[in-house]
C-alpha cells in the first residue's frame, strides 16, 4: 500500500488531513493552509483522506485538486474512522516531514512553520500542547482524569493537553508504516515509540470551525478502550488479582465460621453471607470472563487478516 517514490520527488512536506464530513471547513481550511505554506517557502503537498462522508466533503476536496496538483485525495470506500484515515494518510505521504492536522480548525494550520522547524531542529517527532482546551467542559474533564488514570495503568504519557497536531520526520513515518494492526490507537503508539523524547510547542486551540465533534461519547469509551488493550494486559489480570483477594477472604470467613461453630456461638443467619459471597464471586468471574473476550476479540480481528482500510479512489498527479 505504500507509495513508493524516489527520494528525489519528494516534497519537503506533507500535511496529512482525515476528513470526514468536513464540507463546512474545507474551504477556509484550504484558504489558510496556502497562505501559510506558500509563505514558508518549502515544497508541499497536501494529502487529504476522505473517510466516508456523507455529505459533499469529496466533491469540495475534487475541486481543490483541480485546481491545485498539490492536494491530492485519498478517497476511502466507507467509514473507517479517524485512525485508519490517519494510517492511510500517513503511507500516502511522501514528505520528507509529515504534519498532522484535523479539518475542523481547531488548532491552527499557522502554527505549522514552527512545528516543523522543530522537527528540522532534530526531533523525530514535535507536539503542539493546547494552551486551553476549547472542548467541553464535560470532554475535558473526562480527558484529564483518563490521561491521569492511563499512564498510571500503561506507563504511557500522553498529556491531555496534546492535541492531534504533530508532525514527524521521514523515519518515524516509515516507522508507523510497519504497524499493521487493526485494533489501533496512534496517539499512544506515537507516545510510546517518541519515548518521551519529542519536541513541543505551544498552541493555541479553538471551537470547531463548523460542524460538530466526529465522536460520541462511546466511540471515546472505546478508543481508552484500545488503548489500554494494546499496551497493557491489566485487564486480564484483574481477573487474578480480585479472585486472589476474594478467595483469602473467603478462607479467613470459613475459618472464622467454623471456629464459632466449635465453640458454639454461632448465631449469624449463614443464608446472607452465602449469597453476598455468590454474588461477589459470580461478579470477579464476569469480570475476568469480560477481559478475555476482549482480548480474544482482537485477536480474531488481526487473525481475519480484513484489509485496514479500501480506498475508492485517489486523485493524484503522477510523481514526476
Ligand atoms: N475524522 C475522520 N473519521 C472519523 C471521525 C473523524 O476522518 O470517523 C476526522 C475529522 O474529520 C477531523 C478529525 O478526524 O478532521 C478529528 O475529528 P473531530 O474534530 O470530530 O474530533 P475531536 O476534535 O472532537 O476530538
Ligand atoms: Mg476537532
Amino acid at each position: 500500500m505504500n507509495s513508493e517514490t524516489p527520494t528525489a520527488s519528494r516534497p519537503e512536506l506533507t500535511i496529512v488531513i482525515p476528513a470526514y464530513n468536513e464540507e463546512g471547513s474545507l474551504d477556509e481550511l484550504y484558504r489558510r493552509l496556502r497562505e501559510v505554506l506558500d509563505a514558508y517557502g518549502k515544497t508541499y503537498e497536501i494529502v487529504f483522506v476522505e473517510d466516508g462522508s456523507r455529505d459533499r466533503t469529496f466533491e469540495m476536496l475534487s475541486a481543490l485538486h483541480d485546481k491545485d496538483p498539490r492536494v491530492r485525495v485519498v478517497q476511502f470506500m466507507r467509514n473507517f474512522g479517524q485512525q485508519m484515515a490517519i494510517t492511510a494518510g500517513f503511507q500516502y505521504a511522501r514528505g520528507e516531514v509529515v504534519v498532522l492536522l484535523d479539518a475542523d480548525l481547531q488548532t491552527p494550520p499557522e502554527e505549522i512553520p514552527r512545528l516543523v522547524d522543530k522537527v528540522n531542529e532534530g526531533y523525530e517527532i514535535a507536539y503542539g500542547i493546547r494552551q486551553y482546551r476549547m472542548d467541553s467542559f464535560l470532554r475535558r474533564a473526562g480527558s484529564w482524569v483518563m490521561s491521569k488514570l492511563l499512564y498510571r495503568i500503561t506507563g504511557i504519557n500522553i498529556p491531555d493537553s496534546a492535541s492531534g497536531f504533530i508532525a514527524l520526520n521521514r523515519r518515524f513515518v516509515e516507522t508507523i508504516n510497519m504497524y499493521n494492526e487493526k485494533s489501533r490507537y496512534l496517539s499512544g503508539l506515537l507516545a510510546w515509540l517518541s519515548y518521551g523524547r519529542g519536541g513541543t510547542i505551544p498552541v493555541s486551540h479553538s471551537a470547531r470551525y463548523a460542524g460538530k465533534s466526529k465522536y460520541s461519547l462511546w466511540q471515546l469509551v472505546m478508543l481508552t478502550l484500545t488503548f489500554v488493550c494494546n499496551f497493557t494486559v491489566l485487564p486480564l489480570r484483574i481477573g487474578l488479582f480480585i479472585g486472589t483477594a476474594v478467595m483469602g477472604l473467603s478462607l479467613a470467613g470459613l475459618a472464622w465460621a467454623g471456629l464459632l461453630a466449635i465453640f458454639g456461638r454461632g448465631t449469624l443467619d449463614p443464608l446472607w453471607f452465602l449469597g453476598l459471597g455468590l454474588g461477589f464471586i459470580s461478579g470477579v468471574q464476569l469480570v475476568a470472563i469480560g477481559a478475555l473476550g476482549e482480548y480474544i476479540g482482537r485477536i480474531y480481528g488481526e487473525v481475519r487478516g480484513q484489509p485496514n482500510f479500501i480506498v475508492r479512489t485517489i486523485l493524484e498527479r503522477p510523481a514526476e
